[in-house]
């Protein structure tokens, strides 16, 4: 291989690699240049019931449920182990894929998917259950039991990490898996379903569909041999997995999307809260659900905040992905470049002032867009309101706490939050007062797989990472023995 080409890749059913049932194919672009590099097997319904039933068979009969949380454990941490072993092949994968620069990709993606394997390898071993003194003559007691074949349903932007943040925890419980991938973005999904296997995952216990969500979705969502849907996606996507979930009472996850507010109060420390709103806005070109693309900043300061911004902004690197030095790369398609044009095309309409950025940039034939901070926005501008999905920042000023925690909680999302102040005081008044499933304090993107992140309100619910996780792929059984 080399380092713009791909294998041809193709679905992973009950431990094999297989062309799937229609034969047809899609391409893999790379990002940077809009080359194709590769092409995908584009399954059919019919692939999802092939793999389900793989799934359905590795469980109800397979040794993967029935193994002890040891075993198990001893598993995943091979798999952190292969991981951190072929580090840099799955970087080059990812970036290919993604567009992600190579210098964010290993310390981000590669290193916290492999810490992911590591954390849950500990947790396979603490799945237990309880002892319940009870006043009749009975031993009863709990049982942590796995809950079957998950469905696991992940979007474009973090595609190692989002799997992984569905399958390390399902596995470590004793769960098997169906894996469906962004179409976008299929690449470390069948990477990591032979890696998996070669630490000792045995067959049919992850399985991966590549193909497209409007085509295998529903089949997959639908499907009777599914015991839990684990979503991460947009909020429309998400709310009609949930219906469907809903319908025939399956448990799910969901993880939505999200417009998180920055604040930056007067008494902040600003070249660290300056740091944290660029790095809130651009991680990941501003493809990321929990960034912050809403700065609200004390009026004293607004004025000093768009000028640091005007000057630091444009001196932020973008480019080739491979280059070392680069921090924004390319986004991941031409039509999530074409959505970020939308948007600031409707901002400069609403009378929002460009304060940097505002265009594309023609480098290599690739899909990128300049950062971008708008200031004068009303906050119930669409541009404000919406997620945008790219390295934009909208510029707001607010006068008292209360305001800022308003304007903070003033749009339908609720995934994250952050809050820049040296008043230790204000920093949890304000934490406690904003509606979001994590809040950052002097900082942002601190993130860890012991630490729980999830949304509120049009955000989903459900929470991935930390023990919270694991037991959210386990159903309690409760046993009583009389005594008597
Ligand atoms: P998307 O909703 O378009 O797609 C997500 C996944 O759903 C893909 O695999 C897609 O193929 C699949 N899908 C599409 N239609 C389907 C259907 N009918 N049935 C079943 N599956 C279907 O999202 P995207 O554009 O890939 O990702 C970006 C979105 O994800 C943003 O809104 C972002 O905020 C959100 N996101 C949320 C989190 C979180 O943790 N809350 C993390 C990352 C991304």
């Amino acid at each position: 291989m080399t380092d713009t080409s791909i294998d041809d890749g193709q679905l992973y059913i009950g431990g094999k690699f297989t062309q799937g049932s229609s034969g047809r194919r899609f391409d893999v672009t790379d990002p940077s240049t809009g080359a194709v590099v590769g092409t995908v097997a584009d399954a059919d319904p019919a692939d999802i019931n092939t793999a389900v039933a793989a799934a359905r068979l590795a469980f109800d009969e397979g040794p993967w449920p029935r193994m002890s949380g040891r075993e198990r454990a001893r598993i995943l941490h091979k798999a952190a182990d292969l991981i951190r072993a072929r580090a840099e092949e799955i970087v080059r994968l990812e970036s290919l894929d993604v567009g992600k620069p190579v210098s964010l990709c290993l310390p981000v993606d590669v290193l916290t998917t492999a810490e992911q394997y590591e954390y849950y390898s500990a947790l396979a071993q603490s799945v237990d259950g309880a002892t319940r003194p009870i006043p009749i003559n009975a031993h009863a007691y709990t049982r942590r039991e796995p809950l079957g074949v998950v469905a696991a349903i992940t979007p474009f932007n973090f595609p190692l990490i989002l799997s992984t943040s569905k399958i390390a925890p399902a596995l470590a419980a004793g769960n098997v898996v169906v894996h469906k991938p962004a179409e976008d973005t299929p690449l470390s999904a069948l990477f990591m379903a032979s890696l998996l296997s070669e630490a000792g995952v045995p067959d049919g216990v992850v399985n991966v569909v590549t193909g497209h969500g409007s085509v295998i979705g529903d089949t997959l969502l639908e499907h009777p041999g599914i015991d839990k849907i684990a979503f991460t996606g947009s909020t429309a996507v998400g709310r009609h997995a949930a219906s469907i979930a809903g319908r025939n009472l399956k448990p799910v996850t969901m993880e939505l999307g999200g417009n998180a507010a920055n604040v930056v109060f007067a008494d902040a420390d600003l070249d660290k809260a300056i740091g944290a709103v660029i790095k809130g806005f651009v991680f990941n070109t501003g493809q990321f659900c929990m960034g912050g693309p809403r700065l609200l900043v004390a009026r004293e300061l607004y004025d000093t905040v768009l000028g640091i911004l005007a000057q630091a902004v444009p001196g932020v690197p973008v480019g080739d992905p491979r280059d070392p030095v680069t921090v924004v790369g390319p986004m991941a398609g031409a039509r999530h470049r074409d959505k970020v044009e939308e948007y600031v095309a409707l901002a400069r309409h609403e009378g929002g002032r460009i304060i940097c950025g505002g265009e594309r940039l023609e480098l290599g034939g690739g899909f990128y867009y300049q950062p971008t901070v708008i200031a004068g926005l009303a906050n119930d501008s669409r541009v404000v309101q919406e997620e945008i999905f790219g390295p934009v920042l909208t510029v707001q000023p607010f006068d008292s706490e209360d305001e800022a925690v308003a304007l903070a909680n003033s749009t339908r999302y609720g995934l994250a939050a952050g809050v820049q102040t040296t008043d230790l005081a204000r920093a949890h008044r304000v934490a406690a007062g904003l509606q979001a499933g994590i809040v950052w304090v002097n900082d942002w993107a601190m993130l860890d797989p012991a630490i729980p992140f999830g949304g509120v309100k049009d955000s989903g619910f459900g929470r991935e990472y930390g023990p919270e996780a694991l037991q959210s792929y386990t159903k309690v059984k409760s046993v009583v023995v009389s005594l008597a």
